[in-house]
């Protein structure tokens, strides 16, 4: 006879043809099917699509999966009805009598897992739907986008507090793999998670290598690091704006690396065009806005590049997540400076958002410059930022695998606060470092800053080693760029302990600069 209540490890094994269970999925899925609520926060890829597949086959009725990727629905779904699971979706692209066709299903019991977009499940002839149907369990994947400090905010998320007042005794298991506690404090509070447990898998992604480099002409340290360190291999490049996607992209074919552009601008057809050369054929390099990657499925990218600094963390993590899902080692590299750092803090001030908007956005920001500026291994800066704390090296990131050089920088942080001083906190980073070198442009000589005491006190180093060092004060808090002032870099409250020496200063040392003082010791 057959056995009628199959467990889970059995339906893993027929119905999906996987041998084990990994990390905490047999958990979820048993506290799942037997009707507890939880939130699961596990990396991209690893394996969060069985914790509701699973409960939703073991309990009666359907699952209703909630995802805002029409395109992840689709390919989700044609996996499903591949090893017999009678799976649907439900959304914008179905006809009026598709769609009331799956809704005839769901009333007949003829349905094990539908997928539902957001925006269609709060509308109320699909409450009332789902009111008459039995229903397993309610999924709600990519729950980060309820957060409205996130960077993939989505407005119809909020809405979706709806499930667990309209179906309190219906599971609820809410997935993300990106989350730090602000966010998954706002996941609990909107979906009504409050006393239910979080599974947290570990965030890590130990193929990725992560380096950060201070931006000096930042396309042509990317041609160097593709053509050097990638060549033939598929990877994503960001950029933050369309006309920087543009040239990126043919200057990386200039340079012989077969690179395509993708951004919301172009035309559509030509968009999904370039999307599926660069799924389907090899070593083809995406330069994108953040538009590009949600739901897409390629396992063997190689590198992702950030030529801007993305908003947070949380967004850094997402995108450097879509290299390396196969497993094999792949690269993170992001080139940044401190027009990165001015851009993204004037982006947030000029935006519409509330005070406290501004206010979480910066401190997202900040966090994230922390991480680039850290002279610590990157890695366990990025896992601390997610709760896993590790004081290990990890042997995989630049600054593991060369140390840099940090010296003690108080009386260049002096020279600078200085000259910002003196020059009357109107002047932004070329002029302060021409002032600082010695230079007599024409501006210096008209406003006289060939006078200062401050002319040609910072002879000592270059120009590249005073714009990193600039950079890091203003990372560090000491320096702020004025937006109503074009940029004038003003001193901050806390520039004042620096100068009396009160406050102690380490600045990170630019790699080219080591050959420098190599020579300059030999001589
Ligand atoms: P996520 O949604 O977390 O990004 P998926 O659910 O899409 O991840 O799973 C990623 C890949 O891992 C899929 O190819 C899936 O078949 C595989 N996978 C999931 N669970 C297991 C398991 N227990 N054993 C082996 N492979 C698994
Ligand atoms: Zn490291």
């Amino acid at each position: 006879m057959a056995n009628l209540t199959p467990n889970a490890l059995s339906l893993l094994n027929s119905v999906f043809g996987l041998p084990a269970f990994r990390g905490e999925q047999e958990e979820i899925v048993r506290h799942v099917t037997d009707g507890g609520n939880c939130l699961v926060l596990m990396p991209t890829g690893g394996g969060k699509s069985l914790c509701y597949q699973l409960p939703s086959l073991l309990r009666g009725g359907c699952g209703i999966v909630v995802s805002p990727l029409i395109a992840l629905m689709r390919d989700q779904v044609a996996g499903l009805l591949e090893a017999g699971v009678k799976a649907a979706v439900l959304n914008s692209t179905l006809s009026r009598d598709e769609a009331e066709a799956v809704e005839q299903r769901l009333l007949a019991g003829d349905l094990d897992l539908l997928y539902v977009a957001p925006e269609r499940l709060l509308t109320p002839r699909c409450l009332a739907l789902l009111g008459r149907a039995r229903i397993a369990l309610f999924a709600i994947d990519e729950a980060h986008c309820v957060s409205q400090w996130g960077h993939d905010f989505r407005p119809e998320y909020i809405g979706l507090s709806v499930i667990s007042e309209r179906f309190p005794n219906v599971p609820r298991i809410a997935l993300t793999a990106t989350a730090d506690e602000l966010t998954r404090q706002e996941i609990t509070d909107r979906l009504g998670l409050a006393n239910a447990p979080r599974f947290v898998a570990s965030f890590d992604r130990p193929n990725i290598k992560y380096e950060i480099v201070g931006k000096q002409n930042a396309q042509t340290q990317l041609k160097a690091f593709i053509t050097e360190r990638h060549a033939g291999d598929a990877g994503v490049v960001y950029c933050l704006s369309r006309a920087k996607v543009e040239d990126t992209a043919a200057a990386l074919t200039r340079a012989g690396v077969p690179a395509l552009p993708y951004h919301a601008g172009l035309d559509a057809r030509l968009r999904a065009r370039h999307q599926d050369r660069f799924i389907n054929e090899d070593g083809i390099v995406i330069v994108a806005t953040i538009a590009f990657g949600m739901g897409i499925d390629k396992p063997d990218v190689r590198f992702v590049a950030h030529l801007d600094l993305p908003k947070s963390i949380e967004a850094y993590y997402q995108e450097t997540g879509r290299a390396g899902r196969d497993g094999k080692p792949s690269s993170a590299w992001m080139a940044y400076g401190l027009s990165d750092i001015v851009q993204q803090r004037r982006m947030i001030e000029e935006s519409d958002g509330t005070e406290a908007f501004k206010r979480v956005s910066i401190g997202k920001l900040n966090a994230l410059v922390s991480l680039a500026e850290t002279t610590d291994c990157r890695r366990s800066r990025l896992l601390g930022y997610f709760g896993e704390t590790s004081n290990a090296k990890c042997g995989n990131c630049d600054n593991c695998l060369s140390p840099p050089l940090v010296r003690d920088g108080k009386v260049i942080a002096q020279k600078l606060l200085s000259c910002a001083y003196r020059t009357g906190q109107r002047f932004g980073a070329m002029h302060l470092i021409d002032v600082l070198i010695g230079r007599t442009t024409e501006r210096v000589t008209q406003f006289g800053h060939d006078k200062l005491s401050v002319f040609g006190i910072g002879r000592e180093l270059n120009e590249k080693q005073w714009r990193s060092a600039l950079r890091q004060l203003v990372a560090m808090g000491h320096l702020q760029s004025d937006n109503e002032a074009f940029g004038a870099l003003k001193l901050t409250d806390s520039a004042r302990g620096v100068l009396k020496g009160e406050t102690a200063v380490s600045l990170r040392e630019e790699p080219a600069n080591l050959r420098n003082r190599a020579s300059r010791t030999k001589s």
